[in-house]
């Protein structure tokens, strides 16, 4: 899924306020998070956090097969491709970037990366942070170069500020579309994230969080009694999203409060008149 933006000159005074990354995950976040599912040595059923990069989201797809190669259980000097790409080009040298991935038999294993998927990756990261720099966030990491187009789009914009607004206008869709562009055709996908539980306990979802935090608007009391009906997340994408849990051995779609999310929200009477609508059409009835 490509980063959704959106750029309203009626909602403020500055760029930072006319554009937005609102709907996407992780919003202050180089990449997002995701889940891997894998059999261990006993065939029991395992799960890995792991940042989801162009690089895994291409390991998916039979158009670059051939841009991953299996590497050997023993092999040295291998680096996640999240850490390759922040290394100069010299500390590179001898290293072979890697993602984790899992084998016909659900195994784990790890798989080299080519330089065309690194700088796919590199690509990408550069792009999301524009986007994340134009919607106000603060960007640490960011090459002198890349921070230079950027600011040199910034003058463009202010200068502009002097004339008419489809000026303005033009300008934001330029430099829209230029974090957009991207040299390959790889977007990133929404994640879903696997949690392991028990059926019956409560799940660690972000609805036990919310239950803590005095006044919370809305919260999950057990995501593992979700019957999938699709409402909350469907309803509130601001606030739930799908999961995925590991119930009773087996892997389940479920819903689950965004981490974070009940933080960043703004609470308005229509927010509220939707958590109400959600709450009484939850098909397990665990949204408070
Ligand atoms: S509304 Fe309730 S049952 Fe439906 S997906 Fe959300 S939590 Fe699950």
């Amino acid at each position: 899924m490509n980063p959704v933006f959106v750029h309203d000159p009626r909602k403020g005074k500055t760029l930072h306020e006319w554009f937005s990354l609102d709907g996407n995950p992780d919003l202050d976040k180089t990449w997002m998070t995701t889940t891997l599912e894998y059999l261990d040595d006993s065939g029991e059923l395992k799960l890995m956090d792991v940042q989801l990069t162009p690089a895994d989201f291409a390991v998916g797809e039979i158009r670059f097969k051939k841009q991953f190669r299996k590497l050997a259980a023993d092999a040295a000097n291998l680096v996640p491709v999240v850490e390759f790409i922040d290394l100069p080009e010299e500390a590179r040298q001898g290293k072979t970037p890697f993602v984790y991935s899992v084998d016909a038999n659900k195994r784990l294993v790890r798989l080299g990366v080519s330089a065309a998927v690194v700088e796919l990756v590199e690509e990408r990261r550069k792009n999301w942070q524009m986007l994340q720099y134009l919607a106000g966030f603060h960007v640490a990491r960011m090459d002198a170069t890349h921070r230079q187009s950027i600011d040199s789009l910034q003058a463009q914009y202010k200068d502009s500020l002097k004339q008419h607004d489809t000026s303005l206008d033009a300008i934001a869709r330029a430099m829209s579309e230029l974090a957009a562009s991207s040299k390959a055709p790889v977007g990133t996908g929404r994640t879903i994230p696997i949690v392991p539980v028990a059926a019956g306990t409560a799940a660690p979802s972000c609805g036990d969080a919310a239950a803590a935090v005095a006044e919370a608007i809305v919260t999950l009391e057990d995501s593992t009694k979700c019957t999938n009906c699709k409402t909350c997340y469907q309803d509130l994408p601001e606030l739930f999203e799908k999961t995925r849990m590991v119930i009773d051995g087996e892997s389940r779609e479920v819903a689950r409060l965004i981490p974070g999310a009940l933080e960043r929200v703004t609470v308005t009477p229509e927010l509220k008149a939707r958590i109400k609508r959600v709450s009484a059409n939850c098909d397990a009835e665990i949204i408070r």
